[in-house]
């Protein structure tokens, strides 16, 4: 294959570009190597293809959430998740307190008071925390297509400094969207977050999106084709935060960023794509990620709106 050759050339190319800040609001995040950088395409027909760190561990932070809503779709329902959630762009930032008004429903799942309420709905119903935690870990890890763990010093990290989460589960447990101790709520959300993974996992995790719900590696239906078009449609409008539409003009597919640095695309039918670099842009947007992307979308044709 070609791909790998194509893969070392591109990372050439980007690796020069040292812009961007870690993660500093996580004090673990911080302390993570600014020079790791790896790309990762994992086809539908279960090939999967790299170059540069690979199979590095770091944290999937908000990379989960699309995979966490797509399992509570997929346990509960649509109605009970859409009822608690919506499916609006916010155009704001991550942890914006974003919720619409009168109703207190958070505008999507993608930003934090979107992810904080659908945790509280992955699983079936009248699961305690820890049991909705062992759920969202082991389906993250269906997704993967092999066992899954959590960081926890990233994990503890966090928690310590997870004031503006726990406002906002809070704000949501006045609402009555959230209807348990918000603290409990807020811990699973952040175990959740502190799930390691390499690039390869997410690209092979991107792939199943991309393969109607069916895991190219294992061949296991993590979440049924209707949950996979959900997701994607929400991907596709709110993944990228406050730079959703600079995203779905340059590169044009459903995407996800994280704040260790990790970003996935999924093209349905064809590829997951998977990057890791952990600078940051002011968006929360992994700088080299990005200009990866831009770069695989112009010279391969990946733009979803684009006729092949
Ligand atoms: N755990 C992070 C938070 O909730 C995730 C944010 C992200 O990756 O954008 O603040």
């Amino acid at each position: 294959s070609i791909v790998p050759d194509y893969l070392t050339d591109a990372l050439a190319d980007v690796e020069p570009n040292m812009q961007g800040e870690l993660a500093g609001y996580i004090p673990e995040l911080a302390a993570a190597d600014p020079g790791r950088l790896g790309a990762v395409f994992a086809t539908v027909d279960g090939e999967v293809h790299g170059a540069g760190d690979v199979d590095v561990t770091f944290t999937i932070q908000s990379i989960s959430k699309p995979f966490v809503y797509a399992l509570a779709l997929s346990d509960r329902g649509f109605a009970p998740v859409l009822a608690k959630v919506g499916v609006e762009p916010s155009g704001e930032a991550f942890n914006e307190i974003s919720v619409e008004r009168g109703t207190g429903r958070p505008r999507n799942p993608m930003i934090n008071a979107g992810a904080i309420t659908v945790h509280s709905v992955a699983g079936a119903e009248g699961l305690t925390p820890t049991e909705r935690v062992d759920r969202v870990i082991r389906g993250l890890s269906a997704f993967a297509g092999r066992d899954l763990t959590v960081d926890e010093t990233v994990c503890a990290s966090e928690m310590e400094s997870a004031h503006r989460n726990l406002a906002i589960a809070h704000m949501l447990r006045s609402y009555g969207i959230l209807t348990e101790d918000p603290r409990a709520v807020v811990d699973g959300y952040i175990r959740q977050c502190s799930v390691l993974v390499t690039t390869r996992d997410l690209a092979v995790m991107a792939a199943t999106l991309a393969n109607r719900g069916v895991n190219p590696r294992t061949g296991q239906q993590v979440v049924d084709a209707a949950v996979v078009r959900q997701v994607l449609s929400v991907m596709a409008t709110c993944g990228m935060y406050d730079a959703a539409g600079d995203w779905a003009t340059q590169v044009g597919i459903p995407a996800k960023s994280g704040v260790a640095g990790g970003l996935i695309g999924a093209l349905p039918g064809q590829v997951g794509i998977a990057t890791f670099s952990p600078r940051l842009d002011a968006h929360g947007n992994s700088v080299r990620g990005v200009s990866l992307f831009e770069r695989f979308a112009s010279d391969m044709g990946l733009h979803v709106m684009e006729v092949p």
